[in-house]
């Protein structure tokens, strides 16, 4: 058993200068999942697209690696807005999926077990089927079900998925809603944990949006991972002839008037465009731009990070009573969710098991990931020895912590340290590198522009920033930005 590290990316393009000039109609910068959705969208109805990432895999947030022959997703816990029967044709995968031409079948989607919220002694259980979930409510807060109806009510009326939603703090919302207090604490927790930007709360629009894909449609894995999504995506991309380059880091935006005119790229080179598309965030945009100019006095930097180890092990977690999909934990009745003074914050967490979707239990090894708050900042301070100290240090303790919230847990620690084939971890300073997000932070800014747009006229932002989160967020949002700010507009 050993620990291991992210493989270090090329970040750096091509190191001679090059004063070529190129033109396209648009350039989209960055290859993660939104920017590989608008660009297969805009070169399906004829654009002349290049797209340009900094790294050399695709899938930003959310790729992939090797490790001594294994493979890993570098997120992916969950895919949400599961097609369940019940969501019918409406359901935002299935939209997405006929509006990039990829069948759903491909994706062999593989259905969560069951899934739980625990805070204290307190637990919740979920599982694709929302008459489960409300029947959980109710044994579990039975004064507070009528409430919690009018709730649900409420939030069908308010219009979430519109550009222009006001973003009204959750917290006083469920405050006010007359639910017990320790019920609007546990809904705070998965929907946090999978897409707010905000510190210790998360705007109602995307609370909502968050509340269908986790809990009306609920939790699915492709049975390949991430892959089962990218792969068709770049093949898409191939097909239809964009141009798609890899380790071409854009330097700047340059712009006159009130339009972006072209990007130069790390290596010198000059791409005209007639309009640009930036899926790598409001204040990445700013630093690439000669000036301040996307609505400086909005624009806020996020903070929100993470540490996840992954530990391999012989076996299935079945083998050791294990059976549950994804647990959102919290140790006392009030759920805080922030960056934390020191690297981690043990108070709250997110442990996954990957294999328990679907229902085939054949698999030799499998994975069990454990996630918590961490601080960017104090782990980049670090000394190279201190980092991978303290990094040995974590893994053992996050574990230790998540087995208390396992089954017979604490007791199975030897078992499963005995069968632990491998153990990786990745750290915010990881996620920065691999990313170039502003603090190594997982969902951008506090700040969101939903419609995409900026002070510029041909320049727009998509996926993260512009509040679409998620894997299934981050691509409607881009095919969203294809569609309205470009396709539409002529
Ligand atoms: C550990 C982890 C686990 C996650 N788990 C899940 C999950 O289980 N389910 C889920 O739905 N979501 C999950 N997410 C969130 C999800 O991955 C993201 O919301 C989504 O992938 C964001 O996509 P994006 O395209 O908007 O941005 P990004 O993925 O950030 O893509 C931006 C791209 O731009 C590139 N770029 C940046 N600057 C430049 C530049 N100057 N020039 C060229 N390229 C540049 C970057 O390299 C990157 O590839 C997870 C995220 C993480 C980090």
């Amino acid at each position: 058993m050993g620990s291991v590290s992210l493989p270090h990316p090329s970040l750096s393009p091509v190191k001679s200068i090059s004063s070529q000039i190129t033109s396209t109609e648009v350039v989209v910068i960055g290859a993660g999942l939104a920017g590989l959705a608008a660009a297969v969208r805009l070169a399906m109805f004829g654009k002349k697209v290049i797209l340009l990432e900094k790294h050399y895999v695709v899938g930003g947030l959310n790729s992939f690696y090797a490790r001594k022959g294994r493979k890993f997703d570098v997120g992916l816990h969950a895919l949400t807005n599961y097609p369940s029967p019940s969501s019918g044709k409406s359901s935002p995968l299935l939209k997405l999926c006929r509006q990039l031409r990829i069948p759903i079948d491909e994706l062999k989607l593989l259905p969560q077990s069951h899934s739980r919220i625990t805070f204290g002694e307190q637990s919740l259980r979920f599982n694709n089927d929302f008459q489960y979930f409300l029947s959980q409510v109710e044994e579990a807060f039975p004064s507070s079900i009528d409430a919690f109806l009018k709730l649900l009510k409420m939030m069908e009326q308010f219009p979430a998925y519109s550009v222009d939603a006001e973003e009204l703090s959750t917290r006083s919302i469920l405050r006010d809603s007359g639910i017990d207090p320790l019920l609007g604490e546990m809904l705070l927790c998965p929907t946090c944990y999978y897409g707010s930007a905000r510190p210790d709360d998360i705007d109602f629009p995307t609370f909502i949006m968050l509340f269908d894909a986790i809990f009306k449609q609920g939790l699915s894995r492709p049975e390949d991972g991430i892959r089962a999504i990218l792969n068709p995506l770049t093949a898409k991309l191939k097909e239809l002839g964009v141009d798609r380059r890899m380790n071409s880091a854009v330097r700047s935006i340059q712009t006159k008037g009130d339009k972006a005119k072209e990007v130069i790229l790390e290596s010198g080179e000059t791409i005209k465009a007639e309009k640009i598309i930036s899926t790598c965030g409001i204040r990445e945009t700013e630093s690439l731009l000669q000036e301040n100019c996307i609505e400086p006095n909005e624009a806020q930097t996020g903070q929100f990070s993470i540490i996840e180890s992954i530990r391999v092990f012989k076996g299935h977690p079945k083998d050791l009573s294990w059976d549950e999909t994804v647990i959102f934990f919290n140790r006392s009745n009030r759920f805080v969710y922030d960056c934390p003074k020191g690297l981690v914050d043990l108070e709250s967490g997110v442990i996954c098991m990957p294999d328990n979707y679907g229902t085939n239990h054949q698999t030799e090894e499998s994975k069990l990931r454990v996630t918590h708050p961490a601080n960017f900042h104090r782990w980049s301070q670090l000394s190279e020895a201190q980092y991978l100290k303290e990094k040995n240090y974590w893994e053992k303790t996050m574990l230790d912590n998540a087995l208390s919230y396992l089954p017979g847990g604490l007791e199975k620690r030897e078992l499963l340290h005995q069968r632990t084939e491998l153990l990786d971890t990745f750290t915010p300073k990881t996620i920065k590198r691999f990313t170039s997000h502003i603090n190594g932070t997982l969902y951008g800014s506090p700040t969101k522009k939903r419609d995409g747009s900026t002070k510029y006229k041909n320049l727009y932002l998509a996926g993260t920033d512009q509040g679409y989160v998620g894997i299934v967020g981050a691509m409607l949002g881009g095919i969203a930005v294809a569609n309205n700010q470009i396709l539409r507009a002529g």
